[in-house]
């Protein structure tokens, strides 16, 4: 490893030193050949990283964790995890490392964090590395996500290792850096906890505390306000989901965060026909991270955090169960409230409409797209020119149309508020024959069709000419998609 003097960039390796329990001091693999194939400029300077510098030699080896600031300390985060409901005592990150923490211009730390970077300790039988198509999907679509204004691990850059990996083929490999608010999961504490360290699991949530929810500090219970906190973050992500038409995929506790970012974009899709039952990822064979079971896997997770946390909630353990479930039933409340707020706002509903009004036209609109196997995104952009007067292409959509006309006319009878519509209802998202196309050629080493999808959908709502493809849904011959783990 060389110590080279990089442009004041400052590592910092709170959680590495704070808990070293749960992290164990790593090293990226070498490359043999690295090549930068996408950098998030903006990002970049969000972080203070110079763009031209990341694009260096020696920039490419901080994106890769191959050239880091001399006090760096890069480790494998330890976590536990339920996956699919079974619970695995020992995850940890595999082939991803944490290289350290750094200032964002918000002026909050952001971990910045490899993926692909070769075996840790946790790598069990993996090999510990990743390939340029889902690690440039995980780009793409968290990047995709941002933009949405969904909250979610950021996407600083996709490097390609010149490494050769063995998958159903051999592709090439690459690394991803990302960067969170915090890598802390439900599994993090579910790992604390298991090691019976009382005294860890506090720490654990102190460091939340600080990193994701600084006002509770000074509630009467911070723990327990801590986990309200939670519960409510992760209440407004899943409704923000479900608005979007997103499908996570592998909602295991590992999965989800204590910030409420998004994170782990493996086998997600986003939804193209409206269809509660979706379900993408080939290892997902009962459903259990079906589009809508999203919500109830959530808090099935939440309660797995608020047992991680129980007792730190109260000294007596029957107050500590009371209280956290009592915390837990806030997040159907908040899901709903988050969710049928959402719904009003993509429907155009003004203000002050009660509820007796709006839901029956909501349900009413949503049984019509499940029966008609409607495209979610393009109905909802749609609905705003009908907004404007013009129903035909809405109604092009939906096969039933004298139902259509029934509730257009009703919908319509409300003045919607077009202009509000757009500015909700995406004209593109990473729709999954796109993505499919320009990863396919990006994999072969044509990376345009990937930079003007990216284009696309990192500036969702502002509807341009010349990209009339990429608001339309799947072509019909695209047939059912399916999402691997495998990556
Ligand atoms: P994920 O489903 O991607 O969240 O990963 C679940 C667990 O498997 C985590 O502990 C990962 O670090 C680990 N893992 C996934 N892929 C690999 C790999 N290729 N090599 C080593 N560990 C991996
Ligand atoms: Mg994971």
């Amino acid at each position: 490893m060389d110590a080279v003097s990089l442009p004041a960039v400052t590592l910092s390796g709170h959680f590495a030193r704070d808990f070293p329990e749960m992290a164990i001091a790593w090293r990226a693999e070498d490359m043999p050949d690295p090549r930068l194939l996408v950098l998030n400029e903006p990002l970049a300077t969000e972080l203070g990283l110079d763009a031209d510098f990341l694009r260096s030699a020696e920039g490419m080896g901080l994106l890769t964790g191959h050239r880091l600031p001399v006090d760096a300390t890069p480790v494998a985060q330890a976590y536990a995890g339920h996956q699919f409901g079974w619970y695995a005592h020992r995850l940890g990150d595999g082939r991803a490392l944490l290289l350290g923490e750094i200032t964002h211009a918000d002026g909050m730390p952001r971990d910045v964090h490899l993926k692909g970077s070769g075996r840790t300790p946790f790598a069990r039988g993996g090999d510990g590395l990743a390939v340029v198509g889902p690690m440039l999907r995980e780009y793409l679509i968290s990047e995709g996500m941002h933009a949405l204004g969904v909250a979610t691990t950021r996407s600083l850059a996709v490097v390609a290792t010149g490494r050769p990996v063995q998958r159903d083929t051999v592709l090439p490999g690459a690394v991803l850096t990302r960067v969170a608010t915090s890598h802390v999961r439900v599994g993090s504490f579910q790992y604390a906890a298991a090691r019976g360290d009382v005294g860890l699991v506090r720490r654990l949530a102190d460091y939340a505390i600080t990193r994701h929810y600084p006002a509770t500090e000074r509630a009467e219970n911070p723990y327990l306000a801590l986990f309200r906190s939670v519960v409510g973050a992760q209440a407004s992500l899943v409704a923000r989901w479900m608005l979007v038409g997103f499908v996570h995929g592998v909602m295991n506790t590992d999965n989800m965060t204590i910030s409420g970012e998004t994170i782990d974009y493996g086998p997600c899709a986003f939804m193209d026909a409206f269809d509660p039952a979706a379900v993408y990822s080939s290892i997902d064979e009962t459903g259990r991270y079906a589009y809508r079971n999203q919500p109830v896997v959530a808090e099935w997770n939440l309660a797995r955090l608020a047992e991680s946390l129980m007792p730190l909630l109260h000294e007596d353990q029957e107050t500590a169960i009371q209280l956290a479930v009592e915390s837990l039933d806030d997040f159907r409340q908040q899901y709903s409230a988050d969710w049928a707020a959402g719904m009003n706002r993509k429907l155009g509903f003004r203000p002050g409409l009660g509820d007796e009004v709006t839901s029956p036209l909501v349900e009413e609109l949503l049984t019509l797209l499940r029966q008609g196997h409607v495209d979610y995104t393009s109905i909802f952009r749609s609905l705003g020119k009908a907004a404007r007067g013009r129903p035909e292409p809405a109604r092009q959509l939906i096969p039933d149309r004298t139902a259509f006309d029934d509730w257009a006319g009703r919908w319509r009878a409300l003045n919607p508020d077009a202009d509000a519509m757009d500015r909700v209802n995406p004209a593109y998202i990473p729709r999954n024959h796109l993505v499919e196309e320009a990863l396919a050629a990006a994999t072969g080493g044509d990376l345009e069709p990937l930079f003007r999808l990216m284009d696309a959908v990192t500036d969702p709502y502002n509807e341009r000419p010349g990209l009339e493809r990429y608001a339309m849904g799947a072509p019909d011959d695209f047939g059912a998609y399916r999402t691997f783990c495998g990556t």
